[in-house]
C-alpha cells in the first residue's frame, strides 16, 4: 500500500493537512498530552479542552491579525448552516441583504437567506458562465453584502477584499488562511474547516458584535452568534476533534512563517500550475485570467479523448482528486495550504508527458 505521504492530494475538500498535524491529531485521539485520556473522551469543560479552544481562537487571531472588537467562534453545522446563521444575524427587521452570485456556494447562501427575509441578487455570475468575478455594484439600502471570496467549484476568486459601501459578509471556506483580510470591510467572515483549515465538523465565524442587526424577536439559540460568543463557543458540546486539529494546523502555520509565508508558497504553486495550463497545447484554463483562484485551478482538455489517458496517468503517478466538480466537468487542481510545491510539479510532469505522447 502507498502511504498517504506518497499521494499527491489535490482534493477540493476535505483537504490535505500537514503530515505532522495528522500525526499529532492521531496521537491525541489515543491519549491527550499524557493525561491518560483520549481527546474525544475528555469533558469539553476540562481545563485541557478549555485551553485548546483558547489556543484555537488565539492562533486564528494572530494569523489573521483580527482586531479585538471581533469575536471568534468554532461551531457546528458547516458553512451550509452559516448561510442561514449569517442571514439571521445581519438582517434587520424589515431590512434586506444583497448577494453577489459568483458560483454554486453563493447561490446556495442566497437561497438560504430567503428563508429569513429579503435577499437580493446584485451580480449574477451566470452572465459570464461563472468564469469571472464581476465588480460589486453600489449597494442600495441593504444591511450588508454577502460574497463568496473563493469559488471552489468554478475556480475563481476575488483578487482581494472588494470595495463595498456596505459591511461585507464573506464565506471564506476555501481560501481562509491563504491571505490577509482587511477586517474593516467586514461584519462577519465564516469558513467551514474542511477546505483549508482542518477536518470537517466545525465552522469558524469571526464577527463584529456591534454590526449584528438589532431585531425585535430573539433568535433561536443556535443561530445567535452573540449567545455563542458569551459562552465561548461552548453553548453546547463543541466538535472537539475538528477544533483540536484545526488548532494544530493553525499552530503549524504560525511556526512556519505565518500567512506571509503561506501566501508566498500558494502563489508559487498557482504560478507553476497556471503556467503549465497556459503553455500546454492539450489543456485550456476555465476561469478568466484576472479572476483565477490561487486555491482551485480549473481546466479542461481541448480534446476530450485525452481525458481517460490523463486520469489514468494521474492515478499511476499517485495524483489524487483532480477531477472537476460534477457540475462543471473537466479538471480541478486544488492547491490548499498544505499541498507541497512538489505535488504541483508532479502534476505538471504528467501533463507534459501526455503532451509528448498524445499531442
Ligand atoms: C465547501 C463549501 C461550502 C460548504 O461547506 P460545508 O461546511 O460542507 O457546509 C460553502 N462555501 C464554500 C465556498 C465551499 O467551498
Amino acid at each position: 500500500m502507498v502511504s498517504n505521504t506518497q499521494i499527491h492530494n489535490f482534493s477540493a475538500g476535505p483537504c490535505i493537512l500537514p503530515q505532522s498535524v495528522m500525526e499529532q491529531a492521531a496521537d491525541a485521539v489515543r491519549e491527550l498530552d499524557g493525561s491518560g485520556l483520549s481527546l474525544i473522551e475528555i469533558s469539553h469543560r476540562s481545563p485541557a479542552f478549555v485551553a485548546i479552544m483558547a489556543e484555537a481562537q488565539d492562533n486564528a487571531r494572530k494569523l489573521l491579525n483580527v482586531p479585538d472588537r471581533f469575536e471568534i467562534l468554532f461551531l457546528q453545522g458547516g458553512a451550509s448552516l452559516g448561510f442561514l446563521t449569517t442571514a439571521c444575524n445581519f438582517l434587520s427587521d424589515g431590512g434586506s441583504l444583497d448577494y453577489a452570485i459568483t458560483g454554486t456556494w453563493s447561490k446556495k447562501a442566497y437561497a438560504e437567506a430567503k428563508h429569513v427575509g429579503q435577499a437580493h441578487m446584485i451580480t449574477d455570475g451566470a452572465e459570464f458562465g461563472f468564469r469571472k468575478i464581476p465588480k460589486l455594484p453600489r449597494s442600495s439600502s441593504a444591511d450588508a453584502v454577502h460574497i463568496t471570496t473563493n469559488n471552489t467549484i468554478f475556480g475563481t476568486q476575488y483578487a482581494g477584499d472588494p470595495i463595498c459601501d456596505k459591511p461585507l459578509i464573506g464565506d471564506m471556506s476555501s481560501d481562509i488562511f491563504s491571505r490577509s483580510i482587511d477586517f474593516d470591510k467586514y461584519a462577519c467572515i465564516y469558513a467551514g474547516a474542511q477546505k483549508n483549515m482542518g477536518p470537517a465538523g466545525t465552522v469558524m465565524y469571526i464577527f463584529d458584535p456591534a454590526k449584528v442587526a438589532s431585531q425585535e424577536a430573539a433568535l433561536p439559540s443556535y443561530f445567535d452568534l452573540k449567545l455563542h460568543a458569551s459562552k465561548d463557543s461552548m453553548f453546547n458540546t463543541p466538535p472537539v476533534f475538528a477544533i483540536y486539529t484545526s488548532m494544530l494546523n493553525m499552530r503549524w502555520m504560525l511556526e512556519n512563517g505565518g500567512l506571509a509565508a503561506v501566501e508566498k508558497r500558494n502563489r508559487a504553486k498557482a504560478d507553476m500550475m497556471y503556467a503549465e495550463i497556459d503553455r500546454n497545447s492539450l489543456f485550456t484554463g476555465f476561469a478568466d485570467v484576472d479572476s483565477r483562484s490561487v486555491m482551485n485551478a480549473t481546466f479542461t482538455a481541448v480534446d476530450e479523448s485525452i481525458e481517460p489517458v490523463f486520469k489514468q496517468r494521474c492515478a499511476e503517478a499517485g495524483i489524487n482528486g483532480v477531477n472537476g466538480h460534477k457540475s462543471v466537468g473537466g479538471f480541478r487542481a486544488s492547491m490548499y495550504n498544505a499541498l507541497p510545491l512538489e505535488s504541483v510539479a508532479a502534476l505538471v510532469e504528467v501533463m507534459q508527458e501526455i503532451e509528448r505522447t498524445h499531442g
